[in-house]
């Protein structure tokens, strides 16, 4: 491993770096994801450019106009112990906590879990579930892109050249959505076999459903929306049998590979049986 390690101070600094040295250079947060790669030899860097002493990136912030921001070297434990992401969108608190192991955690950071691009990301579907955004740093100003669209398959983002993620934005008007993360792993501290986020908000009657999402991660390329067990639950009674039905649907929908930790069979099996746990709890019908 020989590389020049590179560490700006602001974040033009780190374009400017990323500029300069193209695809010889790859930035680096925590460096959880990067150094397993970089130690195995899956990549191999002539620059290194050390996102963390850019100071200012690592905040956690709510206001009722545009939601929730959090910078990208908010760390996941940061995420995890913020009693304000406890409060407006305990989702995201949740997930954090189903992270890797504390030590992990208090390395790892927001914008390294979804620059890492890995399909079982366990910040990803919670994020998607809320409609975050993603806020992108460029040679060609600031831009904005649903999360959702982000990923575009393993180990990629939709990222360009001289491209940094400065940030997660939700809005705000997510807060009043129900929405759980329920990870399916071999044990605590594994990458999720099926990662399931469902929200949920109720019309006014109590029952219907006004709005939902749900998002399945590790059983795709990329995080991904069930977009028909979505579409079939909308408008309807949020009941048993309606979540029964779209946890079905959901299942069909994922595209799972078998690898060292589930087959393919298996997972298909867990998205349904975890999307129908996670909206009976989004629908407040199960705890
Ligand atoms: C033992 C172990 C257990 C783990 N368990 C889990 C788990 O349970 N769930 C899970 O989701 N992950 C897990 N991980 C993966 C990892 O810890 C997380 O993905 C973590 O959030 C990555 O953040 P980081 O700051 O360390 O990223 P880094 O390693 O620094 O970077 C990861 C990638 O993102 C890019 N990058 C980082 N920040 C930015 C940015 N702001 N803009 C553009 N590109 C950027 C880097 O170039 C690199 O390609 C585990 C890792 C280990 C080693």
């Amino acid at each position: 491993m020989h590389f020049k390690y590179l560490t700006p101070n602001t974040i033009p600094q780190a374009m400017a770096l990323l500029a300069r040295h193209k695809t010889r250079a790859t930035v680096m947060a925590g460096g959880t994801d990067l150094v397993v790669k970089m130690r195995s030899r899956a990549i191999d860097p002539a620059y290194v450019v050390d996102l963390s002493n850019i100071p200012g990136l690592d905040f956690i912030d709510f206001n009722p106009r545009d939601g929730l921001n959090i910078g990208a070297l908010a760390s996941i434990r940061a995420l995890e112990t913020s009693t304000l992401v406890g409060k407006q969108y305990p989702v995201l608190q949740s997930a954090a906590h189903q992270l890797a192991s504390p030590a992990i955690r208090n390395m790892a950071t927001l914008g390294g879990n979804l620059c890492n691009a890995s399909p079982s990301a366990d910040m990803a579907p919670g994020l998607i579930a809320l409609a975050a955004k993603a806020r992108i740093a460029g040679p060609e100003g600031e831009t904005f892109m649903p999360l959702e669209e982000f990923f575009s398959g393993p180990g990629k983002t939709a990222l360009k050249a001289g491209q940094v993620l400065v940030g997660i934005q939700v809005p705000a008007s997510q807060a009043s959505m129900q929405a759980v993360y329920l990870k399916h792993a071999r044990s605590s501290i594994e990458l999720a076999v099926v990662g399931v986020a469902a929200g949920v908000i109720l019309d006014s009657d109590g029952r219907s459903c006004k709005d939902v999402r749900i998002v399945l991660g590790a059983v795709a390329p990329t995080p991904m929306r069930a977009r028909k067990a979505e579409a079939a639950l909308l408008g309807k009674k949020l009941d048993d049998k309606a979540i029964v039905e779209a946890a079905e649907i959901a299942a069909g929908e994922a595209r799972p590979i078998s690898d060292v930790r589930a087959s393919a069979d298996y997972r298909t099996e867990m998205v349904r049986v975890f999307t129908g746990r996670a909206l009976r709890v989004a629908a407040g019908i199960a705890s």
